[in-house]
């Protein structure tokens, strides 16, 4: 399969490494938009929040406790910060494979 997200996942692209289980990896953002910018992602290939299937509910809680870790490794649980998948053309995904920005570092604003 040709994902991008898949071969940072088997070392044959490289990263720059947050945090690694057997399920999940956390990665620096190449192209951050704050001064953290952290993607965490499972290491099964999920195209999207919608293709997750009901096997997939116990990997994606523990997707979350690992958005807590790297909050926490990274700092920006101290003051607060954003996760955003995006979805599809109009949620403008370009990698699909299922990742989770982790947002934060400075004051975030909401306009769309
Ligand atoms: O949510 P979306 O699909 O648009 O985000 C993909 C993200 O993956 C982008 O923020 C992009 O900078 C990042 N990326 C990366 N390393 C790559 C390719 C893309 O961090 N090798």
């Amino acid at each position: 399969m040709d994902c991008i997200f898949c071969k940072i996942v088997q070392g044959e692209l490289p990263s720059k490494k947050v945090y690694e289980d057997d399920h999940i990896l956390a990665f620096h953002d190449i192209n951050p938009i704050a001064p953290v910018h952290v993607l965490v992602i499972p290491k099964k290939h999920i195209s999207s929040l919608m293709e997750i299937q009901p096997e997939d509910k116990e990997l994606i809680g523990h997707l979350h406790l690992g958005l807590q870790k790297v909050a926490e490794l990274t700092g920006v649980n101290q003051d607060g910060f954003r996760v955003v998948t995006n979805i599809g053309k109009h949620g403008q995904q370009t990698v699909f494979h299922i990742h989770y920005h982790v947002i934060g570092g400075r004051q975030l604003q909401w306009t769309m």
